[in-house]
């Protein structure tokens, strides 16, 4: 034993005196996103810097492509096996700011906060954004996302034009009237047609912001923001927080124009280097004992007591960090989302407490916000009038804890569908083939336009892996088949709430 391992050094050594280089084993390059639970071996990263070099790595590569901005997608969004991956982040100028037209032009990698902090000494704002400002523009416009703007809805309301970068590389200006199939198709399309490379978006001024906080039964949240909010002309950001575990009350908070003296001096919320404090609240709401309840009649009460005037981009500039716990090894925070008719909310309360309830779901926060319909993307969330439920909950790591969060999932999604709602596709991949194309209608008007830009499925992701399903695929770079999981009836079997 010892003479071989002698041996074997020996070996080493002179192989390495006269200069043989070893082979070495290559780790797997991950891309994984902000869960921590989705890592997905691709088989290079690349971080284009200009339009050119996106356009040169579309048509050299001769494999499939996924696509990244913040990476703060939750279903695996950004990544599919055998690909290159282009990490966008790196494409992030201003291209062109006007406030006179009050317009920008930016690369599609850059975030909402490079924006604002360009865009603040203008005293303009974004339009239409998320609640945190962490996001990239290309993620966001793939996403069609929302915030709590009043009298908004998807992205898409503030977008004039976008240019993509096509499967053969080819560059192409997208408008409502210019190639419309690419912006409706681009736009909420999740990279499956194509890289955005830039965005024109509409901007807001950047007014100062007065908060009033109303609590009140659940049952009577849909009159009060038809009746108070949405006739409002000064509201400009608001939600509604539901409080768990019980689902019975609604905080609703709402920022509107005011020109009163600012209580907050900071013109953007200043980026801290530790959130202890909300990282130890979000531990002690999700973990403790009625860590759900002190949150509802001792922390909120606190938090949102008194005048409150900030300028309308430091209420938009919020940080995903203070949202990041000490570790994701066990346990992760996930969102969800869920878009139900206005004159349905009544209908889809009760639904969502019960299936929270009967699973043990450890639910953080539900919030409401409110959404005008969509300008036609066709992967549209909003095709009327909707309130959008956003739940923010804990869940452990384990296989059984996904395949629980899973079931109940699915059952939200039939909830939401009953009432003739939708759900949202930035989250875990839960929902089967068939929930997909009642939420989503259109999908396969989606599909044909890919098959027509994209015929050799090169822009590949989780998302698209999953229900998506090219007529001709080529064997080599195939897609992974999704995993062969117990059915939720098995899995009920075994599962006692
Ligand atoms: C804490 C938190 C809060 C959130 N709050 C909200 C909210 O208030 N409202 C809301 O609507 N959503 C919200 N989300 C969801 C979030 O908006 C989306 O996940 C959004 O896509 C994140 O942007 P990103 O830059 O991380 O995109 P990524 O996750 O990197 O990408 C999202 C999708 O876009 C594609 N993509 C990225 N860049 C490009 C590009 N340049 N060209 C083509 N395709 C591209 C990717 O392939 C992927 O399919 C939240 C998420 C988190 C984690």
């Amino acid at each position: 034993m010892m003479t071989a391992r002698l041996c074997a050094i020996t070996l080493l050594l002179s192989a390495l005196l006269a200069g043989w280089t070893l082979p070495t084993i290559a780790a797997p390059v991950i891309v994984n996103d902000v869960t921590q639970i989705n890592p997905i071996p691709v088989e290079e990263i690349a971080v284009p810097k200009t339009v050119d070099e996106v356009r040169e790595l579309v048509r050299s590569h001769r494999g499939p492509i996924s696509i990244g901005g913040g990476h703060f997608s939750m279903g695996g969004q950004t990544a599919s096996e055998h690909t290159l991956h282009l990490d966008m982040r790196s494409l992030n100028r201003i291209v062109a700011l006007s406030p006179e037209t009050k317009t920008i032009t930016v690369e599609a990698g850059i975030t909402w906060r490079a924006i604002q902090e360009a865009i603040d000494r203008h005293n303009l704002s974004l339009k239409i954004m998320q609640s945190y400002s962490n996001f990239t523009v290309g993620g966001s416009l793939s996403v069609n996302v929302h915030g709590r703007y009043m009298g908004q809805g998807p992205l898409i309301g503030s977008v004039k034009a976008i240019k993509v970068v096509l499967a053969d590389g080819d560059l192409v200006i997208a408008t409502p009237t210019e190639r419309p199939e690419l912006f409706f198709g681009c736009i909420g399309g999740y990279g499956g047609l194509g890289v955005i490379v830039e965005a024109t978006l509409d901007l807001a001024d950047n007014v100062k912001v007065e908060r009033t906080v109303r609590t009140m039964p659940v049952g009577d949240y849909t009159d009060f923001f038809v009746n108070t909010i949405k006739p409002s002309p000064t509201a400009i950001f608001h939600n509604g927080d539901i409080y768990p575990p019980a689902y019975d009350r609604v905080t609703a908070i709402t920022w509107s124009a005011t020109d009163k003296p600012v209580t907050v001096e900071d013109r953007l919320m200043p980026i801290q280097q530790s959130y202890w404090f909300d990282q130890l609240s979000y531990l002690w709401l999700s973990e403790f004992p009625f860590g759900k309840q002190f949150r509802e009649y001792v922390i909120d009460p606190l938090r949102l007591r008194g005048d409150a005037v900030v300028w309308r981009n430091y209420e938009a500039s919020y940080d995903v960090h203070q949202l990041e716990p000490r570790s994701r090894d066990t346990s992760t925070y996930v969102l969800e989302e869920y878009f139900v008719p206005i004159s349905r909310f009544n209908d889809f309360v009760p639904k969502m407490a019960d299936i929270f309830t009967r699973y043990h779901a450890n639910i953080i926060n539900v919030s409401i916000r409110h959404a005008v319909p969509d300008r036609g993307s066709i992967m549209a969330w909003a095709r009327e009038e909707v309130f959008a439920f956003v739940v923010y909950y804990k869940q452990g790591t384990a296989p059984h804890d996904k395949t629980t969060v899973g079931i109940w999932t699915r059952e939200l999604i039939d909830a939401v569908l009953s009432v003739g709602g939708t759900y949202y596709l930035p989250y875990q991949l839960h929902a089967t083939e068939e929930q997909f194309h009642r939420a989503y209608p259109r999908a396969t008007e989606f599909f044909a336009l890919k098959q027509q830009v994209d015929p050799d499925n090169r822009f590949r992701n989780k998302l698209w892996d999953k229900y998506y399903h090219p007529p001709v695929r080529p064997a080599a770079a195939a897609p992974s088949s999704p995993d062969s999981a117990p059915t939720d009836q098995d899995v009920k079997k075994n599962f006692r709430p």
